[in-house]
């Protein structure tokens, strides 16, 4: 996994913690890149412009044994609550269904926070959970669909399942499905190639779907959306990296950040993509409860 560019230094001594933006943050919280203590200088300068973004389970949730037991930790959604009042947007990015995080989740009562389920393929706000649009690349596909299978030859019971965010082709009700199949797999290969899709084979069917999302892609959607002028993101997974890397891109972009690793000991490696590690949930809240004391006006 790629670090966040760093322009060299090493960890911060108390005298490099300054420029005066960053006079007086606790040394645990203070990023040991130089590109982290950046961003968050640009946090604390203008919160306003900025999008906070974290991951749920392992990062404002402890890890539990049964998935659907995990709550966000105590004080976490406290630290949230009023932290929202204060900055620009507050979003969740997990892999779950977007309601979750939310109810029974414990974040339900930030105010304006929207959560961004199955990677960002939902969202949560207000209460209500929506479906993302759908990829472009999906409704030209569907378009074109039945004359590929006319062209190809598909025989009577080929059958067509529209799945909203993908296109399903099945054999399983042709004379012979596996030999229809057969035919159609390079055609369909073919048009999800020339609209950017994948052509995700299953049992007797085709599916024609998006490639890979990923909180990467989600984080760097939602910023252009809020039109975020800087970006604080935190998780403690492999399924966080795609969303570190994306802070390590918007910085080249002009876009100052800050990767914070919710750390456990079960994904050590994880430390090296981020500019700021804390304790797992308890040391997340406590860098949310921080920010929004400073942040807050007296
Ligand atoms: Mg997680």
């Amino acid at each position: 996994m790629t670090p966040p560019p760093d322009t060299g230094d090493g960890p911060a001594g108390p005298d490099q913690a300054a420029g005066p933006d960053l006079a007086g943050v606790p040394p645990e919280f203070l990023p040991r890149t130089a590109g982290g203590r950046s961003g968050l200088a640009a946090l604390l300068r203008d919160p306003v412009g900025a999008l906070i973004a974290l991951d749920f389970d392992g990062t404002l949730a402890p890890i539990v044994e049964d998935p659907a037991a995990a709550r966000a930790y105590p004080g976490a959604a406290a630290a949230l609550r009023r932290l929202a009042r204060v900055v620009g947007s507050v979003a969740i990015i997990t892999g779950r269904d977007a309601a979750f995080p939310a109810e029974p989740g414990g974040l339900a009562g930030v105010p304006g926070l929207v959560v961004l389920g199955h990677y960002g393929g939902e969202r949560w706000a207000g209460g209500e959970v929506t479906p993302l649009p759908e990829p472009p690349g999906v409704a030209a596909a569907r378009q074109r669909l039945p004359g590929v299978l006319a062209a190809a030859g598909a025989p009577p019971g080929t059958w067509t399942e529209d799945k909203g965010n993908a296109v399903a082709v099945h054999t399983r009700r042709t004379a012979d499905p596996v030999g229809a199949l057969r035919l159609l797999r390079r055609p369909l290969e073919d048009l999800a190639a020339q609209e950017g899709l994948l052509a995700q084979p299953g049992r007797l069917v085709i599916e024609l779907r998006p490639g890979g999302v990923d909180k990467g892609k989600a984080l760097k959607s939602y910023i252009s959306e809020r039109a975020s002028r800087l970006v604080l993101f935190c998780g403690d997974d492999i399924g966080d990296v795609p969303a570190f890397q994306a802070v390590a891109e918007l910085r080249q972009d002009g876009i100052p950040g800050v990767a914070v690793c919710s750390g456990s000991a079960e994904v050590p490696e994880l430390a090296a993509a981020c500019d700021l590690v804390v304790d797992g949930p308890p040391g997340v809240t406590a860098l949310l409860e921080w920010l929004a004391r400073r942040l807050s006006p007296a």
